[in-house]
């Protein structure tokens, strides 16, 4: 290949658990895969994910949030252990408002609230590691997409018939798309919670995470607050009845795209669709290990439904 030094079927950008949950749906399927990225993970490098289709203090219920669970736990499960239960204390007088909002989540009422017994949560970073085994991984920094190429730092190019953004917030600029950067604080406590609680914070195996700070415009982690952490806490204490002691702290950034793709959505949600050369897979906010199981699905489905991707 002419000034270039790798070439592939579908190149990733991004070795998030977006990137490599996408790459590993579309090897396994007979597609020559190759992972571009810097390293494993930015935001997905969390220390616990909920997978919780339920979502926030008003109990929404995720866009086809139970079949991103089913997806979820049919793909995770083959990687990591997955604890599950989630459990989703309900404010007095509200029951019969969130009742509604339950689908076809499987769940059993108890005293204080609902347990969503299929949602659970996982360990990101022997996540990461378990999916980049065995897929064809390039460690280097991407400066342009330039379909079908990606240039890389020192000038190298890798050529891909299909290229896949999913680079998260740090990559947005290459292809232009803007968006909401959320930081995300979260604490790793001494204390170990198996079932994971989540009311305005949620603990789960030996974390304690939430969000706090108002959304920037840049992907540029700042550095934790008193405040934020302090809130934690105090939400913990909540939950709990207690304060939990803290051992670390970890900072993220989650990134949600500002406008719907002018091409349009590839699925009907504005996680998937089509750029210059191939598709993007980003702007999925808390989101993100929700979705990438039924998001790759959905890829390889566009994908295969193009019949060879050369078309594209
Ligand atoms: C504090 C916090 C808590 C969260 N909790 C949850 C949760 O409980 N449940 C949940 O579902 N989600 C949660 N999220 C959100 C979740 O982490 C993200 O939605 C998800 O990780 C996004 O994954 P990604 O693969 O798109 O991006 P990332 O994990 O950000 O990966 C981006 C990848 O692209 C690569 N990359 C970017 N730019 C370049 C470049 N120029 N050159 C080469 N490589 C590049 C990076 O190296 C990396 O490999 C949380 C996020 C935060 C910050």
């Amino acid at each position: 290949m002419a000034g270039g030094r790798a070439k592939a079927e579908v190149v990733v950008l991004g070795a998030g658990v977006v990137g490599l949950t996408a790459a590993r749906l579309l090897q396994e399927k007979g597609h020559r895969v190759l992972v571009v990225a810097q390293g494993l993970g930015e935001a997905s490098r969390v220390p616990v994910a909920l997978v919780n289709p339920l979502r926030g203090r008003r109990f929404t219920l995720a866009p086809r949030g139970e079949e991103a669970l089913e997806a979820a736990l049919r793909f995770y499960s083959r990687f990591v252990p997955l604890h599950l239960g989630v459990y989703r204390p309900v404010p007095e007088g509200e029951r019969e408002r969130v009742a509604l909002r339950l689908g076809g989540l499987r769940h059993t009422w108890e005293e204080g609230g609902v347990l969503l017994e299929e949602a659970f949560w996982l360990e990101p970073r022997p996540l990461l590691e378990r999916l980049a085994e065995g897929l064809s991984l390039l460690k280097a920094r991407v400066l342009a997409w330039e379909p079908p190429y990606l240039v890389l730092e020192g000038g190298e190019r890798v050529h891909g018939e299909v290229l896949v953004y999913a680079g998260g917030g740090q990559g947005a600029h290459l292809l232009g798309l803007e968006g909401r950067h959320i930081p995300g604080l979260v604490l790793t406590l001494l204390d170990y919670f198996p079932r994971a609680i989540s009311y305005r914070v949620y603990l789960a195996g030996s974390v304690l995470g939430g969000s706090y700070l108002p959304h920037q415009r840049t992907p540029e982690a700042p550095p934790p607050t008193e405040g934020e952490a302090e809130w934690l806490l105090r939400g913990a204490e909540a939950l709990l009845g207690y304060r939990p002691k803290v051992a670390s702290a970890w900072r993220g950034v989650r990134f949600r795209l500002a406008n719907p793709s002018p091409l349009g959505s590839t699925v009907g949600l504005p996680y998937l669709f089509p750029v210059a050369g191939g598709f993007a897979l980003t702007g999925l906010g808390s989101t993100g290990f929700l979705y990438a199981p039924w998001l790759g699905e959905r890829l390889l489905a566009a994908l295969e439904k193009r019949g060879s991707v050369g078309e594209l």
